[in-house]
């Protein structure tokens, strides 16, 4: 049934590629560029006169999605095929490989509200998958496809929750997997998880753009199927959470939603979503779709700024958010694509403006990687700079959990994260929400005694 829904389009040539003729580096032999999956008739641009092809009925579908949250069936449980009927890009839905990823929580964020200066405030909290990062939502769909076409090897280049999501899908379907990781620039827990899942692991001495270098060589000489986001099939499951954040509220779409960037194709998923929403008469608006960068990994934040997003110069990177830690970004063109389509904006934040941000998603009971506390951080900016009013709603996307990197959070309370240079203005309250530690001698005197220096505080 699903056969003939779905084509793949170049996105800079618009020519089509056959589903076997796909080239090993998902790459356009023509112009070099990457494809997005199509559905003609209810995907980006599709005129009414091209509804030719199945266009499903939107209520019926609320319904239907609704109704699956209490299904006992696997697939109905996954927050991703939950909504298969937007990602038809299997022949067969039973051969899915699902850990039960999506059905993430949108959290209220209150008093980061506050310090934002917006009245409405939400966090859609996509640490809250089986792996602890957004990326689930993208290798149940990917690796689905790898597996339906008969690959046993997957493979990808991570900077250490793509090879953590890729090797437990992989184990899951009981398929073998390489991960290709700068050596020393991933944050241990990450590396844990592709251990721990059974992936063969190489640390190369070089950094994430290297890597992604490397396994371009290694997917054309090998029959490994690349995972990395330049394949097509993982935005179609990186779309879904668009899909939970509208239903959530009741199909109205916030405002604004703002997400970070490394690889920049997970601005363009969530865009995607959002678009096809519209398409298919669930929803009427499209929120803007606004990216965060970290100072030290601002590729696309020069580019627009520079070059009016037509062009973009490769930047050596340098960040402690490891996760978004990337100076050559694949998907750059998706992003700049879908920040115009939506009218949103691109900004960069400073190591301490993450690490404040951190610190009071963290006060809110809520903890993030840091990579996506730089959501919060760009949305203070924005506030400031008059480009989101104080009466409209946000969604902040967090990308991943925060135990992926407790040593950022033990490095920031420790006070020795930051370089006294990098928290030149904000060293009062950055020290108004460490916590330090103490070593006591074991005593309830001592222990009361500090208790009561905090309590008269
Ligand atoms: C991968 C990742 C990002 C960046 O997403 P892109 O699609 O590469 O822009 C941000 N935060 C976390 C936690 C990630 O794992």
């Amino acid at each position: 049934m699903t056969e003939s829904i779905y084509q793949l389009r170049c996105i800079g040539c618009a020519s089509i590629v056959a589903r076997d003729q796909m080239p090993s580096n998902f790459r356009c032999p023509l112009c070099g560029e990457l494809y997005e999956v199509e559905y003609p008739g209810w995907s980006r641009g599709a005129s009414p006169t091209e509804t030719k092809s199945w266009m499903p009925n939107a209520s019926a579908l609320r319904w239907l999605w609704k109704e699956r949250c209490h299904s006992t069936d696997p697939l109905d449980q996954s927050g991703v095929w939950r909504f298969r009927e937007v990602l038809p890009i299997l022949a067969d839905f039973s051969q899915a490989v699902t850990l039960r990823e999506g059905n993430t929580p949108l959290y209220s964020m209150p008093r980061s509200a506050k310090s934002a200066g917006v009245e409405r405030l939400l966090a859609k909290h996509q640490g809250m998958n089986p792996t602890g990062s957004f990326k689930d939502t993208g290798m149940t769909s990917a690796l689905s496809v790898a597996r339906e076409r008969g690959y046993t090897w997957v493979a990808c280049a991570s900077t250490g929750n793509t090879s953590a999501a890729m090797a437990a899908y992989a184990a899951r379907a009981g398929m073998n997997s390489l991960v290709l990781i700068p050596e020393g620039k991933i944050a241990w827990g990450k590396l844990s998880q592709a251990m721990d899942y059974g992936s063969l692991t190489c640390q190369l001495r070089t950094d994430f753009d290297g890597c992604v270098h490397v396994l371009g060589e290694v997917v054309k000489r090998a029959p490994v199927y690349l995972l990395n986001s330049v394949n097509p099939y993982r935005l179609e499951g990186q779309k879904t959470p668009a899909f939970e954040i509208a239903e959530e509220l009741d199909w109205e779409v916030p405002d604004h939603v703002i997400v970070p960037g490394g690889n920049l194709a997970n601005c363009s998923a969530l865009g995607k979503g959002f678009l096809e929403m519209r398409q298919l008469g669930l929803t009427t608006r499209v929120p803007r779709i606004s990216v965060i960068q970290a100072e030290g990994a601002n590729p696309l934040f020069l580019s627009i700024e520079q070059h009016g997003g037509n062009s973009l110069q490769a930047v050596e990177a340098q960040t402690r958010a490891t996760a978004i830690r990337i100076g050559n970004p694949a998907s750059w063109r998706k992003a700049v694509r879908i920040l115009r389509e939506t009218g949103g904006f691109c900004e960069q934040v400073t190591e301490a403006e993450i690490a404040l941000a951190k610190a009071e998603i963290g006060r809110e009971g809520i903890g993030c990687e840091p990579a996506s506390a730089v959501t919060l951080a760009g949305l203070k900016k924005l506030v400031h700079q008059g480009k989101v009013h104080a009466s409209e709603s946000v969604v902040l996307l967090l990308t991943g959990h925060t135990l992926k990197d407790s040593d950022y959070t033990i490095d920031f309370h420790r006070r020795t994260l930051l370089k006294p240079e990098e928290s030149v203005g904000l060293e009062s309250v950055l020290a108004s929400l460490e916590c330090g530690t103490v070593t006591l001698d074991a005593s309830a005197e001592a222990v009361l005694r500090t208790l009561e220096e905090r309590m008269s505080k």
